[in-house]
């Protein structure tokens, strides 16, 4: 029996171990994840580690001796699979029961497989774990061409890194640009033309029929209008399904992940979700249904919401949301949520590859995405945070500091 349990050993749970002890809990904390390794870092997994400028022991999120510093009990390898909200009390895979007094639920995601034929072949791969990458890249040496299916920020920052090591690669999108859940059109247009440059070929409005293989490894993508791309590895990057199947069969409705309030608390008692799992009211958000952010700015956000109110310091969820990517020599930033924009400018000129788009719902600043230039990210973020209403001129206007907008 814990005083916390918290189930997963990812950002956000290792977030909500460390928030608490910083924040004076003196309970008993434990923390059960599925992985083999202590809390690690995972933006890393489809940059620098895949490209193998960073080891993994530089992906550490805090030193090993950090845990039993602070008195909190790290247990990799166990995967919970059952909970009983009423009784408090959780199973593991091996059948072990453990008790608890709060359970912070903070289980990320598995990825999205393909459903088609041959998607279990070997040389394909999600992006998701440590073991996920390593795999991948033990199988660099005997690959030539990759195909990445799914046009968002992990396959396209997989597509960079493999064609900085020399690899020639395809990315396929199903919709009719990438980025499109997340980005409005000029960014996806800047990093088609991007990739397009350095050699990779985008295709869009593609779908996958099925995977071709041979002695159970694959060779080649089948689309639907019949051509094939011949490949030696796949990398799967089409988003993830929430972990959250114990806390459905517990009694909670299924949906999109887990909702949860202000307080990150869901219906159940004394259960909390944080991070990737987590269906929340997000107050920077155009609408007023749930969503789920997958980001570590929402993880660590989240953490400290939980942390706070464990320790009798309630703090509503209010913070602004935050995002990076990073292809070749681009550092995106982004900060607020686009979606639902009326509106969008481009700030500075795209040709010079150093430039925000700035989106707008009803006149009011809601987002920007910046591109090679922390300065616009920096004090746009005052802008979102105050939903400020500013003319399209001004803000087009690379000259004019953002934060001389924002007083
Ligand atoms: P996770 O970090 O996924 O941790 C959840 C843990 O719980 C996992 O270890 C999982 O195995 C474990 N688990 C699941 N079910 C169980 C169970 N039943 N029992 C026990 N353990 C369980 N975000 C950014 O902000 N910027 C980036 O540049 C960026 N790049 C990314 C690149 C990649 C390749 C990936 C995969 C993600 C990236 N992200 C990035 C997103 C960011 O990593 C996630 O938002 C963050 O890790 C979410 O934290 P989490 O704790 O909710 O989930």
């Amino acid at each position: 029996h814990w005083d916390v349990l918290i189930v997963g050993a990812g950002h956000a749970g290792a977030q909500v171990a460390s928030l608490l002890r910083q924040q004076n809990f003196k309970g008993s904390v434990a923390m059960f994840g599925d992985e083999p390794e202590h809390p690690y870092e995972r933006p890393p997994l489809s940059k620098d580690y895949l490209s193998g400028e960073k080891t993994f022991d530089r992906l550490a999120l805090r030193p090993l001796s950090f845990w039993a510093e602070q008195g909190i009990e790290v247990v990799p390898g166990r995967r919970v699979v059952a909970v009983d909200a009423k009784a408090h009390r959780v199973r593991t895979a091996s059948g072990e029961e453990f008790g608890y007094g709060s359970l912070i639920w903070a289980t990320g995601g598995a990825p999205r497989k393909l459903s088609c034929p041959g998607h279990d072949l070997q040389g394909v791969h999600s992006v998701r774990t440590r073991a996920d990458v390593d795999r991948m890249m033990a199988g660099l040496d005997r690959t030539k061409r990759v195909v990445v299916v799914g046009g968002g920020y992990i396959g396209l920052e997989a597509a960079s890194v493999l064609t900085k090591l020399g690899k020639s690669v395809t990315v396929l999108e199903a919709q009719d640009r990438v980025l499109a859940r997340v980005a409005g059109e000029a960014l996806s247009r800047f990093y088609e033309a991007e990739h397009r440059a350095r050699g990779v070929d985008v295709r869009l409005s593609v779908a996958v029929e099925r995977l071709e293989g041979e002695d159970g490894r694959v060779t080649g993508v089948r689309l639907v209008d019949g051509s094939l791309l011949p490949a030696d590895m796949v990398i799967v990057g089409i988003g993830i399904v929430p972990a959250v199947e114990p806390l459905v069969a517990a009694g909670l409705p299924p949906a999109n992940g887990v909702e949860v309030d202000e307080y990150c608390r869901t219906a159940l008692p004394d259960v909390f979700a944080v991070g990737d799992c987590a269906a929340h009211r997000n107050p920077y958000a155009a609408s007023a249904a749930p969503i789920r952010l997958e980001s570590v700015q929402n993880a660590n956000d989240q953490a400290k919401v939980v942390a706070k109110f464990l320790t009798g310091q309630p703090e509503a969820y209010d913070a602004v949301p935050w995002f990076w990517s990073d292809q070749f020599d681009l550092r995106l930033q982004t900060v607020g949520l686009s979606t639902g924009y009326d509106e969008t400018v481009v700030r500075g000129d795209p040709a010079t590859r150093s430039f925000s788009i700035v989106y707008l719902k009803d006149g009011a600043v809601i987002a920007l995405d910046c591109v090679n230039i922390v300065r616009d990210y920096v004090q746009g973020k005052a802008l979102v945070k105050a939903r400020m209403k500013v003319e399209p001129p001004l803000l087009a206007d690379g000259a004019t500091p953002l934060k001389s907008l924002a007083a």
